[in-house]
């Protein structure tokens, strides 16, 4: 099997660097082309690159009707040395596969998921925008394709990736807090559930409370376990705490959170930060307790958007508001942000194989 490569005519495409001059903002902006692959017969097959446009798909696409399609988020950074690295992508091809296997997509093969983004990178890279902080945000999806009206695993799907080039998540400060809705009436997942994958439709599932936070001033929700009491994560974003002897605190990974690979990077670099990082079930009255005696000093969100969001507050249904420290950024907050950004920029080393090099197959003058 070898990516066949159908790609724009050259006058339709982008030839020049990207220079935009003012920030492009998160997930707005596209490149010139896409890669595919389907699955068929029994097997993942036919991989392409191709123009990034529309898809033909039937009204009985089962997708539209019962939602079985999943993603992943990932991030590309251009170093001084004029080439593009992903990301620890490696742990994304593998998550992919384990939200396949949760929701009854076939998985593929993460050579051949690797190989498309890749390629597909390669292809598109002068769409990387020159601007401090800037990524090409790599969207790997699957979604089921047969036409058929019956709740069962589809026969045929797609596997597609899109290139979104965007600017810095925070501009030239990271300065911000923002508030989380703690919420007892709305729930992400149950046990037994979807919630360890990047399915479709638990987002979907999510965006009434999300918009029940923003009647309450909130940015986003914290969501709980069914019964209320432990603390499981943000809507897209794990969550953390550091007590004020620098330990950070991440719940522990169950079946209800989705495994953040920026959390488990954090994890993973406790020695390089000089932090210790701890995973231990959060209990919820507890948490609180600790903020208002104190004891915990700072607390934010994990993701490959924003990669550390820092929380200043809380706020419950009742419109109790409970403020973490000053409600300022905190230094072990700054310090994660700032080693976890300086590495997939290239200004600092990180651990071996987290940072990919992009390599150049001169497609661009096929
Ligand atoms: C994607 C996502 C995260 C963050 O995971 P990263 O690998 O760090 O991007 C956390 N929680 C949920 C529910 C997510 O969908």
């Amino acid at each position: 099997m070898q990516i066949e490569y159908q790609l724009k005519p050259l006058e339709q495409r982008r030839t020049e660097p990207f220079i935009p001059e003012s920030n492009v903002g998160f997930g707005l902006l596209r490149t010139d082309h896409m890669f595919l692959m389907d699955y068929r017969d029994g097997q993942w097959q036919d991989p392409r690159i191709v123009p990034y446009g529309p898809f033909e798909i039937f009204p009985g696409n089962m997708t539209l009707h019962y939602g079985q399609s999943i993603f992943e988020g990932a991030k590309a950074f251009l170093h001084d040395d004029g080439e593009i690295y992903t990301f620890r992508i490696d742990q994304n091809a593998a998550r992919l596969n384990r939200s396949a296997e949760i929701v009854c997509i076939p998985e593929i093969d993460p050579k051949w998921q690797l190989a498309g983004i890749r390629a597909l990178i390669d292809v598109d890279r002068l769409w990387f925008p020159q601007q401090q902080g800037a990524c090409l945000y790599i969207r790997p999806f699957i979604f089921a394709t047969e036409d058929k009206l019956s709740v069962s695993p589809s026969k045929s799907y797609t596997f597609c990736v899109m290139l979104s080039p965007s600017g810095a998540y925070y501009g030239d400060s990271f300065d911000k807090t923002i508030r989380l809705l703690i919420t007892k009436k709305y729930h992400r997942a149950v046990s037994g559930g979807t919630g360890e994958s990047k399915a479709a439709g638990n987002y979907a599932a999510s965006l009434r409370a999300g918009k029940a936070a923003a009647e309450h001033g909130a940015a986003q929700v914290l969501y709980l376990d069914s019964t209320n009491t432990q603390i499981e994560e943000v809507g897209a974003m794990n969550h953390f705490h550091v007590r004020k002897d620098g330990t950070v605190v991440i719940p522990t990974f169950t079946d209800t959170i989705l495994k953040s690979i920026t959390s488990r990077s954090i994890l993973d670099l406790g020695d390089i930060l000089g932090l210790n990082v701890v995973q231990e079930t959060v209990m919820l009255d507890q948490f609180i307790a600790d903020i208002e005696a104190g004891e915990i000093i700072e607390a934010g969100g994990f993701g490959t958007a924003a990669v550390v969001s820092p929380v200043g507050s809380y706020i419950f249904e009742d419109g109790r508001i409970v403020t973490v420290g000053d409600g300022e950024v905190g230094q072990y907050t700054k310090r994660m942000y700032k080693v976890l950004t300086d590495i997939q920029q290239g200004k600092l080393a990180g651990p071996d194989g987290w940072m990919t090099k992009v390599e150049r197959h001169e497609t661009i003058s096929k």
